[in-house]
């Protein structure tokens, strides 16, 4: 039986090129959103060309209803599901700490932390053993993001440590975790954060001298879920061009 992946955000960058390159791996995969049905169904169409079986569904992971929705109707549709990539994650806008709102705030936790703590929860209570997880942090975790959002790298450390206790908890049912950290990735999520033009600029900072291309980044989560990784498990790969 092919592996069955959960892909949260997968209607856009990091999220989509993870959910391309799983389907050519063979895996059939279940994608959410949240806002963009259109991308969504785009992502959705190119899966369903490679012969695998697959689903766009809108599902908030800030909402507990819509992430027991998700893995039920993935489970219902595609069968027993063996992988999750915890990739939805929100920035807020670029600025100094002093000037950060609460509710800018509350979205960063609730999404980045309490989402992918949900979405974890739920697929650790149904998975079978040999299955994995992998979760989208970031370097920002170990650079802090000063001037920009000190807030959202707390809160990709935060990702991190989930990580290292969700390997020794779940290991000895067979189920691997780790999480990927990338750099500066050529993706909207720039522009939602104000500075569209923050990859190219930001550039020079980077060893490699350029950002990273979302499929850099997924050709990792691709081989952290597969038989390659069967020994690697609370390893947190950074992907940062050296930075
Ligand atoms: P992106 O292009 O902005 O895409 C974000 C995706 O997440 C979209 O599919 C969006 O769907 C979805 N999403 C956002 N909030 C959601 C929610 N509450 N429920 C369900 N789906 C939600 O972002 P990206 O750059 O690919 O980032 C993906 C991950 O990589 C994030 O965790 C981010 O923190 C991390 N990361 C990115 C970079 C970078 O430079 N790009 C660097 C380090 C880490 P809709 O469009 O429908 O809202």
């Amino acid at each position: 039986m092919a592996p069955v992946t959960v892909v949260t955000g997968g209607s856009r960058g990091i999220g989509a090129a993870t959910v391309a390159q799983l389907a050519t791996a063979g895996h059939d995969v279940a994608l959410c959103y949240r806002r963009d049905e259109a991308a969504a169904h785009a992502v959705l169409r190119q899966l369903e060309a490679t012969g695998r079986r697959g689903l766009a569904i809108r599902a908030d992971t800030t909402d507990p209803d819509d992430v027991d929705r998700l893995f039920d109707t993935t489970g219902d549709q595609l069968g027993p599901i063996t992988g999750l990539v915890n990739n939805a994650g929100v920035t807020s806008p670029i600025g100094p700490f002093i000037d950060l709102t609460d509710d800018d705030l509350r979205q960063v936790v609730d999404v980045n932390l309490i989402g992918y703590i949900r979405c974890a929860q739920r697929a650790a209570r149904r998975m079978p053993p040999g299955s994995a997880i992998v979760n989208v942090s970031s370097a920002a975790a170990t650079l802090g993001a000063p001037d920009e959002y000190i807030h959202y790298a707390a809160v990709k450390a935060a990702t991190d440590a989930l990580t290292v206790g969700l390997a020794k908890e779940l290991g000895p049912r067979g189920i691997r975790v780790n999480a990927v950290s990338p750099g500066l990735i050529n993706t909207d999520i720039h522009a939602s954060s104000g500075m569209p033009d923050r990859p190219r600029r930001l550039a020079p900072q980077v060893p490699l001298g350029r950002p990273g291309e979302p499929d850099e980044v997924a050709a990792a989560i691709v081989w952290l879920l597969g038989p390659g990784a069967s020994y690697t498990s609370g390893a947190i790969i950074r992907i940062a061009g050296g930075r």
